[in-house]
């Protein structure tokens, strides 16, 4: 599918998901309901989940968030909604996962910040959580963060750094204090019991040369599966462009075996659409395929109507409204290509690159489109009804191509006639 090498790793388990540069990179996200309401934390992981969100995480930090955990996977569980559930502690996870075991035992993975294990009781509550996850056999992602590195780390480094003979830029300190962090971490879970194979890692900043420089530093010091996010990333079009901007960079390196675009969502926005950008990132890398791709120019002086833009668009809802029943009964449709242009300078060229392709007429050109599928021109569509005809062949064509139980190979030499 695609020519990137990943980094070796040993796979990590979560919960059935298996994370790891052996597997494909793994969506997750987040809530933010207050996990203690079931009804409302359910509703939002089914709905993570159903978006494709392959691993959700829910705060737990306190008593009635700890309580409610394993109501909650059972809610999951009664709609049908499989997603391991990741349990994120902060400053009480020794106390939370040892005072309520059905929500160690409910949860599939234990995030734990080492900045946030205990104080001068790092090791103590550090090591009453690896016990609890050797008890109960869950993998723990160290998942540092800048904004609440080790503070005691960090003025270590910053001491000798500020000791020798050509001291380094004071950012560069805090990289490597994150990655030493993180490092030390997962050697001291490793030396309480934990299995290599059971750690995976993250080290978070907000900044994107930041995050590339730490991922790369971290990368480079063991084989941990790794969790990339750009944390904090921002709301809307900056957080998106900032998010594919950083992951994007590391992933084509091979780095990152799990992620999540973290953006803060519109008040009453739609959480889901975290997990979608983690997927269109992937699949714009062409690493992974979630989702019928729709190539459309731009347009220009040569498009005088705003015909063929709402044309893309409808073809877009259409493929995201099949979706859901494409992807039990037509598998591999994931991969579709579909191309709408305006005219015919880039037109025919665009459509014959793309499974199905439909080149609408421009300024002065002659009213026809030519539909091209595989490659080849196969009918040429003109009048009202566009829109409906084209649909229907890319129906057709899906119908014929897409059966289940096929290979891709199988599909590959299989060129559908329509
Ligand atoms: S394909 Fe035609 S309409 Fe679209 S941007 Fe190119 S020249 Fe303009």
């Amino acid at each position: 599918m695609t020519a990137v090498s990943r980094r070796p790793t040993p796979t990590v388990m979560v919960g059935g998901v298996p994370v790891g540069a052996a597997h494909p990179v793994v969506v997750q996200s987040m809530t933010n309901t207050d996990t203690a309401d079931i009804a409302a934390t359910v509703a939002q992981v089914a709905l993570l989940a159903r978006a494709g969100s392959e691993l959700v995480r829910v705060t737990v930090n306190n008593d009635a968030a700890a309580a409610a955990v394993p109501g909650i996977v059972a809610g999951l569980g009664r709609i049908g909604v499989a997603v391991p559930i990741v349990g994120d502690f902060h400053y009480n996870g020794h106390l939370l996962l040892t005072r309520h075991p059905d929500c160690a035992q409910a949860l599939a993975k234990y995030r734990i910040n080492p900045g946030n294990v205990g104080g001068k009781r790092h090791d103590e509550h550090f090591r009453a959580i690896i016990d609890v996850a050797l008890q109960h056999d869950k993998p723990v992602r160290i998942g540092v963060n800048w904004g609440s590195l080790d503070q005691a780390l960090l003025t270590s480094l910053m001491d000798t750094n500020a000791a020798a003979m050509v001291p380094r830029e004071s950012r560069d300190v805090m990289l490597d204090a994150m990655v030493e962090s993180a490092i030390r971490s997962a050697l001291f879970a490793e030396e309480i019991g934990l299995a290599h194979d059971r750690i995976v890692l993250s080290a978070k900043v907000s900044n994107v040369q930041d995050l590339v420089d730490v991922y790369r530093l971290l990368a480079a010091r063991d084989d941990y599966p790794l969790h990339l996010g750009l944390t904090e990333a921002g709301m809307g079009m900056k957080g998106v462009v900032a998010s594919a901007a950083a992951l994007a960079i590391l992933l084509q390196e091979g780095i990152g075996d799990t992620i999540r675009v973290s953006l803060t969502p519109e008040p009453d926005g739609d959480r889901s659409e975290e997990v979608r950008v983690a997927q269109q990132i992937l699949q714009s890398l062409s690493l992974r395929h979630f989702t019928p791709q729709v190539t459309s120019c731009p347009g220009c002086g040569r498009t005088t109507s705003t015909f063929f833009q709402s044309m893309a668009q409808e073809i877009q809802r259409h493929l995201l409204q099949r979706m859901p029943a494409w992807r039990v009964d037509r598998p591999g449709v994931e991969e579709l290509k579909v191309a709408v242009m305006g005219c015919v300078v880039n037109g025919p060229g665009e459509s014959k690159h793309a499974n199905i392709g439909i080149s609408l007429p421009g300024t002065f050109e002659e009213p026809v489109a030519p539909v091209f599928v595989d490659g080849q021109l196969v009918t040429t569509l003109r009048g009202d009804h566009i829109v409906s005809e084209f649909l229907a062949i890319l129906e057709r064509y899906v119908a014929e191509r897409y059966t289940a139980g096929e290979t891709r190979d199988e599909r590959r030499e299989t060129r559908a006639p329509v």
